[in-house]
């Protein structure tokens, strides 16, 4: 098994936890953790793996750190830079990128200009700023290899591909989140608790609600135009109740190969670290005959729109997903604060949106642009 030494940015986070136990699990050198506010749990995690540095986004807890940290002989880095410079360091070779929302693209464009393996789960950096960060990998010899478990099974399914490729759909399967099968009338008062309840993931908060709203599925479905040069067109969303499936490719001759595990993230974090190779895994295997069945519905895309909402986005192209994923992240943290509705946060996600004007997304200076425009616009119009 070939040795790696990883940087985990968004350690704290639950896909951060999660790479953790994977590297502990498989005895890879952790050399880099990152964090934005949560002193006490990068505190706890530097005295365990003793990287070489850690990094905070925020100026005032690094501080904090560093202080918490000043026997250990851990460097302590502050802002976002010392994110980026932990994206970049010279000693890792694979970088683990678990920050939530646009805040993880500068971190990305950092880890491919280093030519890094890329194992991405920062999926908002990849609809914002797809293009960039491609063009930006390519050019610098690094490999993005998606986490995203949906993406993780495309991955896998397409290495079935013949060199012609001859790929007709992608079958991109959807939890359909808590409150799957409820009409208009019953989610009027949902809270954010309610909201929080995931059937079959325990994630972040951010994106336990983006399952709720179906934005989730939305950002992935643009995540799968980037990723694997598809039409939006070609991507077929499916309702599948029991995450099992995780999705699945349809050939031109319509065979269906699809990728199924038990619902554990750590399955698709090591493979995007160990890929081509495979090494047993403690996680927990599947057992077909105690699952009994499977079960798959059409989408409800009237009672969520923002599956539509997003697919509407990646076919106009240019900035328009970018102030999309930005005036989300802002509804969706409020709809966290008690401050929007639920059946309100897609008019306000498409209000926002509407009011950035749109051109290409080439430059990082034009992706932040239209980021903070659509910010400020949604905030805005919450009051915020
Ligand atoms: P969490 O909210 O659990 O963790 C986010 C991590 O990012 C934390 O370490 C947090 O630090 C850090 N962070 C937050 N804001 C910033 C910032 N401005 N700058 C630098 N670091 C920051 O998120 P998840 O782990 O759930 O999700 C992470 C990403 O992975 C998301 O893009 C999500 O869509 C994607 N993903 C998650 C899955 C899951 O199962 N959770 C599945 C598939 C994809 P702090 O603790 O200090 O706030």
């Amino acid at each position: 098994m070939k040795q790696r030494t990883i940087s985990i940015l968004g350690s704290t986070g639950s896909i951060g936890t999660q790479s953790i136990d994977v590297c502990r699990m498989q005895g890879y050198r952790v050399a880099a953790l990152t964090a934005d506010k949560s002193v006490e749990k990068l505190e706890a995690q530097a005295r365990l793996l003793l990287p070489e540095v850690v990094a905070m986004r925020d100026e005032e807890s690094a501080a904090d750190l560093a202080v918490r940290l000043a026997d250990t002989g851990v460097r302590v880095l502050a802002g976002e830079a010392g994110v980026c410079e932990c994206a970049a360091l010279p000693q890792c070779d694979t970088v683990v990128n678990a920050i939530v929302g646009l805040a993880g693209l500068k971190p990305t464009l950092e880890a491919c200009k280093a030519g890094k393996r890329l194992a991405l789960a920062n999926k908002e950096t990849l609809v914002s700023g797809g293009d960039l960060v491609k063009r930006t990998a390519k050019a610098n010899g690094a490999e993005i290899l998606p986490v995203d478990s949906e993406h993780s099974a495309i991955f896998q399914c397409l290495e079935a591909a013949p060199p012609s490729r001859a790929l007709k759909r992608i079958i991109l399967t959807a939890s359909g989140g808590p409150f799957f099968g409820k009409t208009r009338d019953e989610l009027r008062d949902v809270t954010c608790a309610e909201a929080l309840k995931h059937p079959n993931w325990a994630m972040g908060a951010k994106i336990t609600v983006d399952s709720a709203t179906m934005f989730n599925k939305g950002l992935e479905l643009i995540e799968a135009v980037r990723l694997f040069d598809v039409t939006p067109d070609q991507v077929k969303v499916v309702v599948h109740r029991e995450s099992i499936l995780h999705s699945a490719v349809e050939f031109d001759d319509n065979a269906v190969i699809a990728q199924l595990g038990l619902p554990d993230m750590r399955i698709p974090i090591q493979y995007a670290i160990t890929y081509p190779e495979r090494v047993p895994s403690p996680t927990a295997a599947l057992d077909l005959a105690a699952l009994g069945k499977m079960t798959f519905f059409e989408p409800d895309n009237e009672t969520f729109p923002c599956l539509s909402l997003c697919a509407e986005a990646v076919r106009e192209g240019g900035l328009r997903p970018c102030a999309v994923n930005a005036a989300n992240e802002v509804v969706n943290l409020a709809f966290r604060q008690a401050r929007v509705r639920f059946l309100d946060i897609p008019a306000l996600i498409r209000a926002a949106a509407d009011r950035v004007p749109n051109s290409g997304a080439d430059s990082l200076d034009a992706i932040l642009d239209a980021d903070a425009q659509a910010r400020a616009y949604a905030n805005e119009s919450i009051g915020g």
